[in-house]
């Protein structure tokens, strides 16, 4: 079959979860087990913590070099998060996107909203953890947050499981590696359906011939 029947544009994949839900590791593990998987690197007013690097996990920036970009309408999004901004370059995803690679987005509610309304052809996932005990367990085993801290991200959790029902797929991260699984799945399917099916009836056909 040639090549040319596969040409695509990327999926852009939208990841949101509650924070403890796993997502940042199933996202990781995602572009580790499949080729052509970009991550995309939002721009963050937050301050760098502990081992995270300029240019890869974010493009850490000041808040004028944010408000900045915001008139140049160089994001394809924005939220306030957690008293930060956090957006996705426009450019940046729409180079990668048209050059055939899916881009993984790790973004909240409010980002997912904004780019299904930006993108039609955005698929959006939710992760769940498989109930509030669990995501109070990893809450509390994972960090060193006060117990403020730690009520406060069970009450968003909740929010936002309320508020994620326009996802299109919802995945409960209970084993890491059935999560994992499922995550290709959805992934492989979405690239079947952006295969031109035009591209690949003209292949068939001129296999008959060759
Ligand atoms: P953290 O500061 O812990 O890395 O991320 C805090 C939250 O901001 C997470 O829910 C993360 O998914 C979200 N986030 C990261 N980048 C973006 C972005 O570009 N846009 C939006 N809307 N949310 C983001």
């Amino acid at each position: 079959m040639s090549e040319q029947a596969y040409k695509r544009r990327g999926v852009p994949l939208v990841v949101s979860a509650p924070s403890g839900a796993g997502k940042t590791t199933l996202c990781h593990k995602l572009i580790d087990s499949l080729g052509d998987v970009s991550f995309s690197v939002s721009y963050t007013t937050r301050p760098l913590r502990g081992k995270e690097q300029d240019g890869v996990d974010y493009y850490f920036v000041s808040e004028n070099t944010f408000e900045q970009l915001v008139a140049e309408d160089a994001f394809l999004e924005w939220a306030h998060v957690h008293g930060h901004r956090y957006g996705t370059h426009r450019r940046t995803t729409e180079d990668l996107l048209a050059a055939g690679k899916d881009v993984l987005f790790d973004i909240d509610i409010q980002g997912g909203e904004q780019i299904a309304s930006a993108l039609d052809d955005a698929a959006l996932l939710f992760i769940l953890p498989p109930n509030k005990k669990v995501l109070e367990e990893r809450l509390r085993g994972r960090s060193s947050d006060s117990e403020e801290q730690i009520v406060r991200r069970l009450e968003a959790a909740q929010n936002e499981v309320k508020a994620a029902a326009f996802y299109h797929y919802w995945l409960i991260n209970g084993h890491l590696d059935d999560a994992l699984d499922e995550m290709r799945a959805l992934l492989l399917a979405e690239r079947l359906k952006r295969a031109s099916k035009k591209a690949l009836q003209d292949a068939f056909f001129m296999q008959e011939g060759d």
